[in-house]
């Protein structure tokens, strides 16, 4: 990025710009090389200038929420990366009439896990299975975020976006098209905010069943390591991926500092110092051995983005 758009974001931005900022600060897998500018955007005016911008100048734009789900290459990301914040963290609760339930309004960047617990605590049932999910709702969305035989699509009624020519845009359930662990959402279009409905339950209840969701994924789950959940889909109509890794004999399997896990095998964990190439070189070990050994084409479920160190 040359110096006089360093200059432009830094005047409009200021604090809320970080250039060659390591990717490694922002995602859960503790990996990613830098990227030349980190904009934190807190209004829609922000965003939109941000954007249009971009556009103008010809950034490539990656939207960052958690970064629970990103492999970052090595060599970073060229051009921008978007968060939300501010006006994003919002979360606005609509009572139905009737009483049977409440529609929420929610920020994209609200963590999914205040939502879960947000709407436990109000007694409406619906989200209880994003406790455990450590992204925000934009990214959630965008990933069909789900555990328990639930999922974002459920409850979602409508979602709020900005697409890449500025333009906002609020679109139905029925406009909508879900499908496992993705939306389909025009490319570049930031997700801003999400509305859900959801019906009233006993709190109690759901916060029981909350605790036992809690103690599973505890003792499941390589929780205490650096990780980005699960690597690779569950093929359909398959085992799920980390039973047919597991029967590969590929728990504990490591390339530098990445290893998968001994916990759970469709999780790759950072042992310290691990870099992306080592996970993506261990992700095409996996992927080779599970064909060969049951024909099965595992496809990633991790967002893979950035460059390579050397290019
Ligand atoms: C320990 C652990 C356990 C996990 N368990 C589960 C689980 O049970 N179920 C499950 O489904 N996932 C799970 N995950 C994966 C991850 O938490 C989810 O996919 C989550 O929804 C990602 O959200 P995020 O905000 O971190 O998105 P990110 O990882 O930051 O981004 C993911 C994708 O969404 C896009 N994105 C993010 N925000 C927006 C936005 N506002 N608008 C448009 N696009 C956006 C990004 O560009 C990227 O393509 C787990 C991860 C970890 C580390």
């Amino acid at each position: 990025m040359n110096e006089s758009d360093r200059t432009w974001l830094l005047e409009y931005f200021g604090a809320n710009v970080l250039f060659d900022e390591p990717m490694s600060r922002h995602t859960t897998f503790r990996i990613g090389g830098p990227v030349d500018a980190l904009v934190t955007v807190r209004t829609e005016q922000e965003i939109r200038d941000l954007v249009l911008w971009a556009r103008e100048k010809g950034y490539p734009v990656v939207i960052l929420g958690a970064g629970s789900n990103l492999l970052v290459r090595d060599g970073g990301i060229r051009g921008l990366t978007l968060k939300l914040a501010g006006d994003f963290e919002a979360i606005q609760l609509i009572p139905q009439a009737n009483g049977s339930g409440a529609t929420v309004k929610t920020g994209a960047a609200v963590p999914l896990r205040q939502l879960a617990k947000y709407a436990i605590d109000e007694g409406l049932a619906g989200l209880s299975f994003g406790l455990g999910i450590p992204g925000t709702v934009g990214g959630a969305l965008r990933m069909n975020a789900g555990a328990w035989g639930g999922c974002m699509a459920d409850s979602t009624s409508s979602i709020r976006v900005l697409n890449r020519h500025g333009e906002l845009a609020s679109l139905d359930r029925d406009q909508l098209r879900f499908s496992y662990r993705r939306l389909e959402l025009e490319e570049g279009a930031v997700i801003l905010s999400g509305q859900f409905k959801l019906m009233r339950r006993g709190r109690e209840v759901l916060q029981q069943e909350a605790v036992r969701m809690q103690k599973q994924r505890k003792s499941t789950q390589p929780l205490s390591l650096p990780s980005a959940g699960s690597v690779f889909r569950n093929p359909l109509e398959e085992k799920p991926a980390g039973e047919l890794i597991d029967q590969a004999g590929m728990k504990g399997l490591r390339v530098g500092g990445a290893e998968v896990s001994t916990i759970h095998a469709n999780f790759i964990v950072n042992r310290g110092r691990a870099k992306a190439s080592d996970v993506l070189t261990l992700m095409r070990q996996i992927r080779e051995a599970i064909h060969e050994r049951f024909g099965v084409d595992l496809e990633p479920e991790v967002t893979i983005v950035g460059q390579e160190e050397d290019s």
